[in-house]
């Protein structure tokens, strides 16, 4: 018999779960508080027909499963697309990743040898047991590539001192934003693993990318939930989720009652999540769930004449004098993200808290910096950019500080007692996901669900990054990438 099943969020993990429980006949209605755009934190945005993601989201995934699903999907609307970025530091630009050569010479010898000694003294007195991002770090690299290419990056996306960020970070994240690494990799290790090909091929050079933006990917999904009987409410938040009797229901910011769900999917944070539950959890459970903590983000989009300035899809700003984390070139990742080949257009990324002073800057005011950080950095002249447009994106980052773990066991934990509802996705989890992971979690709760037993854990999918940066796409089924995820009853 068909279960009837509450989605929260039509981001990817809500939308996969859709889908694969569409296809396979359940009855499912998809709850998203947007009034207009689904595809969540990868949305594709539009302004006056450019369009643009909240931050550029490359399609890459070690799952094989997830490859096929975005070629279901959206089959030749995925383009191949070169991979091309750069690093902004003390006024000079690396490629990344990086090329040896260009790196040495672009920091200078003398440089350069203070950061092998500094690398050989890391290895010769480790910080033992390292559990804050900054000891991992200068573990691996040393303490002078550590200040030059990670703190400062790194603290402009957490807004927190590297001491105060968790280690674990560093373990899942570090090749994200590496140049240390890629140095490092450079100078120490080409050959140690397999050769140059093998390096070569663990830096990835292309990416598929759908024509107009990952938007197109969720938007083209939903259709295909919606023929094949999915329910999907748009500007309808769920605010209310109620257990009784083994069934559930969903209230809605505009006041409607949906009930009789045999399970409820969720990708809303869970901080906002966990109040939102009757019978209210023990109060352990409730409270970790107000610990948990997000860092927010903005694009300022700047709409310029192209004046062919570069071609990178994205770069990176190591450098502090500039407030800028990320510049996208959003013709890079495809033309069709453009209406006019004249122009270009590039989102600058800023991390911040909601509510400070970044965040509630005027639009107009976000512009000008925008506008005043590009003319410094030497990428565009202020007599170039034609238009603005600005995207504030709340809790686009779920924060692994030192508490964060033992928050989420703890909210786990408290969730025991109320069989059938699922958290999923990324801040569903409070996992540093990737599209990739969101989705494999939403497919492993829609497997359960399908058979009608728990085969899958869905805590056991990881979110470890490096399958970005390294290893090759599609190259392991879903079983394999996430290790252990094998079934619970044969383990
Ligand atoms: C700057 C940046 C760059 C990124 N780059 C990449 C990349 O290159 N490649 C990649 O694969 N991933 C990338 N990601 C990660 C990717 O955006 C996420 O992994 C993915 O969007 C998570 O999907 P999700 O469905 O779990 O959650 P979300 O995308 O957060 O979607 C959740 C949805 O739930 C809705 N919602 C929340 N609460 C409620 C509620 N109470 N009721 C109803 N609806 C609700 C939201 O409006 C949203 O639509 C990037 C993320 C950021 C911030």
């Amino acid at each position: 018999m068909a279960k009837k099943v509450a989605i929260i969020g039509a981001g990817p993990a809500g939308l996969t779960a859709a889908y694969l429980l569409g296809k396979a006949q359940q009855e499912v209605v998809v709850f998203e508080k947007d009034p207009q755009y689904v595809g969540g934190i990868s949305r594709t945005e539009t302004y006056k027909g450019y369009a643009f993601d909240i931050g550029g989201h490359r399609f890459f995934s070690k799952s094989k499963e997830v490859e096929d699903f975005w070629t279901e999907i959206l089959g030749d609307e995925m383009l191949e697309r070169p991979r091309s970025s750069r690093i902004y530091y003390n006024k000079k630009f690396f490629s990344y990743p990086l090329v040896a050569m260009e790196a040495l010479q672009k920091l200078g010898i003398i440089e350069s040898g203070l950061c092998v000694l500094s690398y050989l003294q890391a290895k010769m007195f480790p910080v033992k047991n390292p559990t804050n991002f900054e000891d991992w770090v200068t573990n691996q690299f040393g303490k002078r590539l550590f200040n030059i290419f990670f703190r400062t990056y790194t603290e402009k996306v957490w807004g927190i001192p590297c001491k105060e960020i968790s280690a674990d970070w560093a373990a899942q994240r570090i090749k994200g934003l590496s140049l240390s690494s890629a140095i490092w990799n450079a100078l120490f290790k080409p050959k140690a693993s397999g050769g140059k090909d093998k390096v070569i091929k663990t830096l990835i050079d292309s990416f598929r990318y759908p024509k107009r933006g990952p938007g197109l990917m969720w938007e083209t999904c939903r259709d295909k939930c919606i023929a094949m009987g999915v329910q999907v409410e748009m500007n309808c938040g769920a605010k209310g989720v109620h257990q009784e009797a083994g069934k559930w229901s969903i209230t809605t910011t505009d006041g409607r009652t949906f009930e009789g769900f045999d399970h409820v999917l969720s990708s809303a944070p869970i901080r906002e999540l966990i109040p939102s539950i009757q019978p209210q959890l023990e109060a352990s459970g409730y409270q970790a769930a107000q610990k948990l903590g997000y860092r927010d983000f903005l694009t300022v989009v700047l709409i310029c004449k192209d004046e062919d300035a570069f071609d990178d899809n994205w770069i990176y700003i190591h450098d502090p004098s500039v407030k800028v984390g990320r510049i996208q070139n959003f013709k890079s990742w495809s033309p069709y993200m453009v209406p006019d080949p004249a122009m270009a257009c590039y989102g600058l990324e800023y991390f911040c808290f909601e509510g400070d002073g970044l965040w509630t800057s005027k639009d107009e005011d976000l512009i000008a910096l925008a506008t005043k950080e590009m003319v410094q950095i030497g990428l565009t002249k202020a007599s170039a950019v034609v238009d603005g447009y600005v995207v504030r994106q709340p809790k686009a980052y779920p924060v692994y500080d030192h508490t964060y773990k033992e928050n989420v066991e703890a909210i786990r934990e408290a969730l025991k007692p109320y069989p059938g509802i699922y958290l999923m996705g990324r801040n569903g989890m409070h996992k540093y996901n990737n599209q990739d992971h969101s989705m494999m979690t939403a497919m492993l709760a829609a497997k359960n669900i399908i058979a009608g037993e728990e085969l899958y854990d869905v805590w056991n999918v990881n979110e470890d990054a490096e399958y970005h940066e390294g290893g090759l796409r599609g190259e392991e089924d879903t079983q394999k990438v996430v290790g252990r995820l094998v079934p619970k009853r044969v383990q």
